[in-house]
């Protein structure tokens, strides 16, 4: 399964808005999107893993030159139905939280933000449902040369450049591997042990009790305690202009294969023969012992050498007038920007506090109601209990949340239980 992206330019123009002509000048405008191409491969021991492959996204509908291509995995536990709920909704909540109309910078700066929202929101509604089982999440996002990869899980992202740095573009949210997470869980009211047997003998991964998860982030896992997350970490990067390839999988794959392992042994290969490579050569190492699902993504710039170099600092000043946010706001992207190689890192962030996730919401109006729940993007009227949600004082930044965002929140910080308020 093979496909290329390669917009044809003479196509009827479109209007466009004020913000994307400025954004244009002042970053040098490039009209050929890069070729996407992409193949996957899977073995199923369970049937628990499910992937997205939607390579027609468009920012606004009806104008391919705002395309984008979207790749995805989910690797279920305890039953399919997170999956399968998760690969249907999560992008449209993802898309939903970002503001309409902007241009093409504008959308990229704020896909971060969004991710988070979409991850949440697609937690509270599938627990909604009370049924059991959780989902990993594993998004890809790729627009031109930028890459934006949120994730939830062990599932995970390596980037091979064509320069030949191999680097990871998720983080393993395993309780075993990730001590800032289980300090996390312990301060949120979870205990971290393995599982007991009789005899006092200890055995397996370090789990979270009460559930006995191995993950300290997911999406669903109603049974278990609300501190295991759905908040994601996400990464943006900017690939060199030689382009690069991308490999998402399931811990099928990374528990037989090391990422440099798993880049090397397929380099050359076309994306589909690549990715039938990476499972086989994962069973051969380790057998059946999990699902494993492969996807190998190729971003090919048509023509590299007309690749402008980006003016960050301008891009920065016009983002914040954008969005009527201060310079300051804005620290995170530019205080962590810096070259990987040839990689430009222009966002990462994995903080489980909405807060410093969240930010301000983006004021639909400015300074004016309804106020917009930066999870779920549910309008809240004065009628509708605002006076919870109105600042504290004039200088409170705080992203606004419904009540039920709000009882969320709390109850991932372990400061209340969420079970009788979210099944209904
Ligand atoms: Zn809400």
């Amino acid at each position: 399964m093979n496909h290329t992206q390669n917009r044809d330019q003479s196509e009827r123009p479109h209007p466009i808005a004020l913000a994307t002509l400025i954004g244009r000048e002042l970053r040098g405008y490039k009209t050929e999107k890069p070729l996407v191409c992409y193949g996957h491969a899977g073995l199923a021991k369970r049937g628990e893993d499910y992937f997205l492959i939607k390579p027609d996204c468009q920012r606004i509908p009806g104008n391919p030159s705002t395309s984008f291509s979207v790749f995805a995995i989910f690797d279920g536990h305890n039953g399919v139905s997170a999956a399968v709920f998760t690969k249907e909704h999560l992008l449209d909540h993802v898309m939903g939280a970002i503001p309409p109309g902007i241009g093409r910078e504008e959308w990229l700066h704020a896909l971060p933000r969004a991710l988070v929202a979409g991850f949440v929101k697609t937690d509270i509604e599938f627990q909604r449902k009370g049924e059991a089982s959780g989902t990993t999440a594993t998004l890809v996002v790729i627009d031109g040369l930028t890459v934006t990869v949120a994730s939830v899980g062990d599932s995970r992202c390596i980037l091979d450049s064509n320069g030949g740095t191999i680097s990871l573009l998720t983080v393993d949210h395993r309780l075993e591997e990730n001590e800032e997470e289980r300090e996390r869980v312990t301060a949120s009211g979870g205990e971290v042990g393995r599982l007991n047997l009789c005899g006092g003998q200890e055995v397996g991964p370090l789990r979270c009790w009460p559930g006995g998860l191995c993950l300290s982030r997911s999406i669903g896992d109603m049974d278990v305690g609300e501190f295991i997350v759905p908040i994601p970490h996400v990464k943006q990067v900017k690939l060199p202009d030689s382009g690069a390839r991308l490999i998402i999988a399931s811990d099928g794959i990374w528990d037989a294969l090391s990422s440099e392992i798993a880049a090397k042994c397929c380099r050359g290969l076309s994306t589909e023969l690549a990715a039938k490579l990476v499972v086989k050569e994962a069973l051969r190492t380790s057998g059946l012992k999990d699902d494993t699902t492969c996807l190998v993504v190729d971003i090919i710039p048509l023509d590299h050498s007309n690749l402008p170099a980006s003016p960050r600092k301008h891009r920065n000043k016009f983002k914040s007038l954008l969005f009527g946010m201060p310079q300051n706001s804005f620290s995170k992207l530019t205080n962590k920007s810096s070259s990987v190689g040839a990689i430009e890192e222009l966002f990462e962030e994995g903080s489980a506090v909405l807060e410093e996730r969240l930010g301000s919401n983006i004021p639909s109006k400015t300074n004016s109601l309804p106020y917009r729940c930066a999870i779920c993007q549910t309008d809240q009227t004065p009628n509708e209990g605002l006076s919870f949600l109105l600042p504290v004082s004039k200088n409170w930044e705080g992203p606004y949340f419904c009540s039920d965002c709000r009882r969320k929140k709390e109850a991932m910080e372990g400061k209340k239980s969420m079970r009788a308020t979210v099944s209904r």
